[in-house]
Formats: C-alpha cells, sequence, structure tokens
C-alpha cells in the first residue's frame, strides 16, 4: 500500500499523475518513443510546454496581462541571484523570515544595497514580522511566501508601489491569492507540481530591462521569453510531469478548489496539535503555514514511541528539519484528508498508550 507521504519536497504527487509520467517515459504519445528520447523541438514536446506554461497562467488568473510563465532550471536557489541580476539596480528590499530567504538576501547582496526591511530570527523565525516599512526607492521587494523548514506562512502581503517579488517554493497553486499583484513569482517545481529539475518563472515583462549591467543569457529572463521558455534544451521530464499536475488541478476545480481541501487537512491537524496534551505547535498560531505544519512532543521520551507508532502506520516523512528538531508534516496538494486523518489517529493513540 502507498504510504502516506508527508515528505517536505521533493513530495507526495497525484497517483495518476505518475502513473502518466511513467507510460510517458516508455511509450510518449503512442509513438513508440520516450518523452525523453524525442527531441526538445519536437511537435509533442512544444506542444507540451506551451500547454505547460498556459496551464499556469491560467490557474493563476494570470492570462492577458503581461505576465510570461517560464520552465527554467538551477532550482529556486538559482532564482535568489537571478531575480538580483535582472532587477536590481542601486538597491532592494528583503523580508528575512527564515533560511531561504536567508540565502536570497545573501546572494542579492552581490548586485547592490541591500536593505532588510524586518526578521524573525531573533524568535528562530517561528513568526511572521508585521507593521515594516518597505523605501519607496526600492527596485522590488522580495518575501517569502511559505516558510518550508519553520512552518510559517504570509497570510498578506504588503501594499507597496515597488515590484513585489516572491518566492512561493511551497505554497504556489495551494491557495487563492491576487497574482496580479505580483511582479514576479519562482517556484521550484518539487513541491505542488512536479518532480525537481524545473523552476517555474512568471514575471511581468514591463518590470524587465531596467538595469545596466550586462546579463548572460542563460541568467536572463528576457532571452528566454523571446525563446518560448525554449532557449536551450528545457527538462523535458520535469516539465512534462509539472503538465500533468497542472491538468489535475484543473481537472479538480483549480486552485478555487484544492484551497477548501487544504483548509480542511490543515483545520484537521492543527485542531489535534492544540487538543492533545501531548504536543504543542512550533510557529506562531496566526502565521501558521497550512502546507507546513511544524510541531514537537512536550516530552522528548515519548519520541521513540512515537517515532515507531507512525511508521508503522504507514506514514513518511514526518521528522522535522535539523534546524528546528521535532516534526514536520508536509500537506501539499496531493496529499488527501484521509492520510491525514492516518497521522492524527496516531496522535490519539499515543495519547492514550503514554
Ligand atoms: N525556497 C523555498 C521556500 C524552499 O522550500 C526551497 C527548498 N525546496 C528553496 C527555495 C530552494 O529550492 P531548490 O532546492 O529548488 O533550489
Amino acid at each position: 500500500m502507498k504510504k502516506h507521504n508527508f515528505s517536505a519536497g521533493p513530495c507526495i504527487l497525484p497517483e495518476e499523475v505518475l502513473q502518466k509520467a511513467s507510460e510517458a517515459i516508455i511509450n510518449f504519445n503512442n509513438d513508440n518513443l520516450s518523452l525523453i528520447e524525442i527531441s526538445h523541438r519536437s511537435q509533442p514536446f512544444v506542444d507540451v510546454i506551451e500547454n505547460a506554461r498556459s496551464l499556469v497562467l491560467e490557474l493563476l488568473g494570470l492570462q492577458n496581462k503581461g505576465y510570461h510563465a517560464l520552465f527554467l532550471q538551477g532550482g529556486a536557489s538559482t532564482q535568489f541571484l537571478m531575480t538580483a541580476y535582472n532587477l536590481l539596480n542601486k538597491k532592494a528590499a528583503y523580508l528575512n523570515t527564515g533560511t531561504w530567504s536567508t540565502k536570497a538576501i545573501k546572494e542579492a547582496k552581490l548586485f547592490g544595497e541591500l536593505i532588510e526591511v524586518a526578521s524573525s530570527k531573533d524568535k528562530n523565525f517561528n513568526y511572521i514580522p508585521k507593521n515594516y516599512e518597505i523605501p519607496s526607492d526600492a527596485d522590488y521587494f522580495h518575501c517569502t511566501s511559505n516558510n518550508t523548514i519553520y512552518g510559517t506562512q504570509m497570510m498578506e502581503f504588503p501594499e507597496t508601489e515597488v515590484p513585489l517579488v516572491c518566492d512561493m517554493s511551497s505554497d504556489i497553486f495551494s491557495r487563492q491569492l491576487d497574482f496580479s499583484k505580483f511582479d514576479l513569482i519562482y517556484a521550484g517545481a518539487q513541491k505542488n507540481m512536479g518532480p525537481a529539475g524545473t523552476t517555474l518563472v512568471v514575471v511581468k515583462e514591463d518590470i524587465l530591462g531596467k538595469v545596466e549591467r550586462q546579463i548572460p543569457s542563460m541568467l536572463n529572463y528576457q532571452v528566454f521569453i523571446d525563446k518560448d521558455s525554449m532557449f536551450n534544451t528545457p527538462p523535458v521530464f520535469a516539465v512534462y510531469t509539472s503538465m500533468l499536475t497542472l491538468e489535475w488541478l484543473k481537472d479538480l476545480g483549480g486552485i478555487e478548489f484544492i484551497e477548501k481541501v487544504n483548509n480542511q487537512k490543515a483545520a484537521l491537524l492543527y485542531d489535534e496539535i492544540d487538543r492533545n496534551p501531548l504536543f504543542k505547535g512550533v510557529a506562531a498560531k496566526e502565521d501558521r503555514s497550512k502546507m507546513n505544519a511544524t510541531f514537537t512532543l512536550i516530552n522528548p521520551e515519548l519520541q521513540t514511541q512515537f517515532d515507531t507508532m507512525w511508521k508503522e502506520a504507514n506514514i513518511n516523512g514526518l521528522s522535522g528539519h535539523r534546524s528546528v528538531g521535532g516534526y514536520r508534516a508536509s500537506m501539499y496538494n496531493a496529499l488527501t484528508l484521509y492520510s491525514v486523518q492516518a497521522l492524527v489517529d496516531v496522535m490519539k493513540e499515543l495519547e492514550r498508550k503514554a
């Protein structure tokens, strides 16, 4: 039986996506060739990447609004520097909410002055700073919508005149937002979209072309826009599998539908964390992530017993990140309410036995 997969990433993908992706490896489009052995310039693959790009804009409600969807390589980590390379002239403003923001800040500093508008480092990033000022002369403001490691999520985004850049690696396509507020969104595929190997960038073209420096082609958004995301060989398998996941999401009813399921899953688990006297949550309640729930055992001596129990219950990927400890239940789009119930049942059983 397939495990209940709470892994933080790479992570669970829908069964039907895995099925179709594996079929395409052997025989794509009934053409007696594998998806990964045909030219990326052949029509069948051009159709795939075009479909994937258009599904992204459709699901985010960004069609015909000056945005382009690109499937790039190098992970979200390359976007830490690529955003700055393409957008930072003099100074940029960053909100520091964890490891990934800190890494983005480090890279951006190579390109200009950096203003850290606020940080939650003082409490090991267990909350989202509020009421910060964004300098009006910043080239852009960068934030991380969901902090995969600490289990916090931005519920609101600042109203600002400066372009808004957001790392949505771990909550893209999970909740409804006014995506047109953002000028550039990036996300590694390996959470809510597909396998590792491609990074989605959604960029509003009119924010580009404003920096004075020369940008190498492979790091230049405009080059990829001009070539319909095919400047060089794209990661064909990762793009195809992402397309399948986007189709799956659209068929289910899009972000509007999945957000309701995600809310139910998060409520089920957080209610148990708060009710069960053996557990406590790590993140500040008002900033709790609906994608990654972090929690600990109040009595660490129960750890071996709990670990044995959840593993026996066919659960995978529950150990917390080394910088936080405890447990982290990642509840991405493809995880079912049934899997969350399986975890909650184990937590209740521990309470009975302990
Ligand atoms: N940003 C966030 C929010 C992440 O969770 C991660 C890790 N998956 C990254 C950036 C880095 O992504 P990648 O490993 O694709 O470079």
